[in-house]
This record gives C-alpha cells, sequence and structure tokens, in this order.
C-alpha cells in the first residue's frame, strides 16, 4: 500500500509532539480493531451516546460524559448547552435576543489560537466572551469583578499554551465560580489525568480525544449530569454540524479503556529511549544537546539541541521540513536558538533517520 506514492504525499517524522497539523496521534491496533467492529455494525445511536458516555463515566468517577468530535466541539456544545439549560426554544434559536445570559468569563491569557482560538468556538456557542485580567496576569478578583447576572459560565483552559505566570490556580477559578454559584468548564484538551480536575470539583472537563488519550479524531466531555444532558440536547441543534460518526465513538471509549489500563509512556521510558539518540546527536559538530522535561511539568522528556555552527535553528527546521521525508522538530523555541525533539511518535528507526538527516544538512550537502 503506498498511500503516500498514490496521493502524491510526503512521509512524515513527527517529532513535534501531539500536533494536528500532522495528524495528532498513532493510533493503536486495538483502538483501530473496536472502530472496525464499530464501522461494520447497526446501533441505535442516541442509545450508542448514551451508554459510551456512561460506561467512561463509571471509568473515571463521573456523574456522565459525552464522547463528541473534538475538544472544539465539546467547548462549543457544553458552552452552547449552559446557555440554553436544556430549552428546545434555544436548541432551534440558538443565537435568539430571547436569551441574554451569554456571558462566559475567560481569563485573558487563556484566550489562546491552539489551532483556532478558543474565542471562536465561544461565539459558535452563542457566548459573549468576557476576559478577565490582563495579558500577562489573571488574579482570582480579577474573575470576581466580572461576574454580572448575565454571567453563564467560567472557562479556563489548561495548556502550555496560555500565558502561565501570574495566572491563577484551577482550585482558585472553581472556588470564584462555586461561590457565585456558576459552572467552571475546563478545557484539559491535551492533559494526561482524566481524573484529577473532576475530583477537586471542576463541573465539566473536556479532552481531546486524539492527544494524550491517542484515540480517533474525537473529543470528550466529562461532568455533571445536567451540564452533560444539556450539552448531548445539542445533537439535535447545532452540534449535528459536529457530528461524530460511531467508529469513533467506539474508537474513543476503547483508547480511554486502553488508556486508563496501561497510561501513557512514562518519563523514564522517554529518558531511557532517548539516551542512544541523544549520544548520537552530540556527535555532531557544533550541537550542544541535553535531555530536558516539558515547560508545563508534564511527565515527557526532550531531546533539546542548540545549534551553534553557521546554521541557526530556523535554517536547519527548514531543512528538515523540507527534505524527502519531512521531519517536524518541536519549533517552539526556534526563535531563541533551540530545536526539541519530541519521541513519543517516534520509534528507533525514525530517530536514526533524523540523525543521519541532520549530519546531512549541517554537513552542508
Ligand atoms: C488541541 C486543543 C483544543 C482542540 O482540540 P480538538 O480536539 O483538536 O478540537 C482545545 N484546547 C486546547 C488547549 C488544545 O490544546
Amino acid at each position: 500500500m503506498d498511500l503516500y506514492e498514490k496521493y502524491n504525499l510526503k512521509h512524515v517524522i513527527n517529532a513535534d509532539g501531539k500536533m494536528t497539523i500532522l495528524g495528532v496521534s498513532k493510533v493503536p491496533d486495538e483502538v483501530v480493531a473496536a472502530q472496525k467492529l464499530g464501522d461494520q455494525n447497526f446501533f441505535e445511536m442516541s442509545d450508542l451516546l448514551i451508554q459510551t458516555g456512561k460506561y467512561l463515566a463509571n471509568l473515571v468517577g463521573s456523574e456522565d460524559a459525552l464522547v463528541v468530535n473534538s475538544a472544539s466541539a465539546g467547548i462549543a456544545q457544553t458552552i452552547a448547552g449552559i446557555i440554553g439549560q436544556g430549552s428546545e426554544y434555544h436548541l432551534y434559536h440558538p443565537y435568539t435576543s430571547r436569551i441574554t445570559k451569554r456571558e462566559v468569563i475567560l481569563p485573558m491569557g487563556h484566550d489562546v489560537d491552539y489551532g483556532a482560538p478558543v474565542d471562536v468556538m465561544l461565539q459558535l456557542a452563542g457566548a459573549k466572551m468576557v476576559p478577565a485580567g490582563y495579558a500577562n496576569m489573571c488574579k482570582p478578583e480579577h474573575l470576581e469583578m466580572q461576574i454580572t447576572d448575565q454571567t453563564a459560565a467560567i472557562l479556563y483552559i489548561k495548556s502550555h499554551h496560555t500565558v502561565q505566570k501570574s495566572m491563577l490556580s484551577i482550585p482558585q477559578a472553581i472556588e470564584v465560580a462555586h461561590s457565585h454559584d456558576l459552572p467552571l468548564v475546563l478545557d484539559a484538551a491535551a492533559e494526561e489525568d482524566l481524573t484529577k480536575y473532576l475530583k477537586i470539583g471542576a463541573d465539566v472537563v473536556i479532552y481531546s480525544g486524539a492527544k494524550a488519550l491517542e484515540g480517533p479524531a474525537s473529543g470528550v466531555i466529562f461532568g455533571k449530569s445536567n451540564y452533560i444532558k444539556w450539552a448531548r440536547l445539542q445533537g439535535h441543534g447545532m452540534g449535528r454540524a459536529m457530528k461524530i460518526g460511531k467508529e469513533n465513538i467506539i474508537g474513543l471509549t476503547a483508547a480511554i479503556t486502553k488508556y486508563l489500563q496501561d497510561g501513557p509512556e512514562t518519563g523514564d521510558s522517554m529518558i531511557e529511549r532517548l539516551e542512544p539518540f541523544v549520544a548520537e546527536l552530540k556527535k555532531i559538530p557544533d550541537f550542544e544537546v541535553k535531555v530536558i522535561q516539558d515547560a508545563a511539568g508534564r511527565q515527557i522528556y526532550r531531546a533539546e539541541v542548540k545549534p551553534v555552527g553557521k546554521l541557526s535553528a530556523e535554517q536547519i527546521c527548514d531543512q528538515l521540513r523540507n527534505g524527502k521525508t519531512a521531519i517536524y522538530a518541536r519549533e517552539y523555541r526556534v526563535n531563541q536558538g533551540f530545536i526539541e525533539f519530541d519521541i513519543r511518535a517516534v520509534d528507533q528507526s525514525e530517530m536514526d533517520q533524523i540523525v543521519a538527516r541532520l549530519k546531512e544538512i549541517v554537513g552542508g550537502n
């Protein structure tokens, strides 16, 4: 099967991370098998959503859950649900002026573009985004001062994309929300822990199916039953445009089951796999190489290369991407002169290819 040749596509080595632009994850065989079962059988679809939701909720200790087609859809359907509160009128008139309680407060440093801006999902949901705090800080009092009788919810984005410094914590945001009887909705799209945010009291927690969970393109929302019920109702309104297929509902359910059993690759295992790769990188002239931990403190370790020769980090990354096989390094810090290699989806032979290509590039061939 040379799909690549047939459609004139490039082979890709993904040393960037869980990147949507590269197809995010490699889905494990068990999950593909579950997707196949989903694809080749019939279900009462509304029952499929309800029962997989119950099953998943049970696994993580949530009141209920809903599989959706992406974390983005999860944000839009959750917020639309909170605005509509189960009203059929709202379902058919999602942007009606009859319903005015539409304000969603978001720390200003959380309005990030993760591939699409958070505030576009809020607009889709019919929410009016109310930023709290400033570009470089948000304290509990900044959130609190934005609450009015038109506030529907508080949204918090847990992500390396957001401003981290002088940012209130999730428990602080929960405390502000709950002291005003508001739900705290947490976008934890790329996070690895499926239970901790529910335990500390987040009302809805949203994950992307294809990132840490290594499932198919999908998303899942966990939380209090009313919010899940209202989000599910959106499937008969604007949520229809974000419909998820039966194969991916079953695929994600299998992926989460597997993920909870096996967990993600441990930090120790990553460090061990990095060792021979880093040893090879160190042999390349004018490279300063070390192993670094993820900036957001996750158990992810990466090889960091600082080229000090005549080619800049940027020039090297350009050449890596533009080779016969497109090699994507993690480029968040190239402007500071660092190239990172994230090996979560890279095997030994691909690491060898990266080293060979780097030698070619700095050797000037
Ligand atoms: C990736 C991401 C999303 C969107 O996830 P999709 O499943 O691709 O829609 C939302 N929020 C954050 C913080 C993300 O990193």
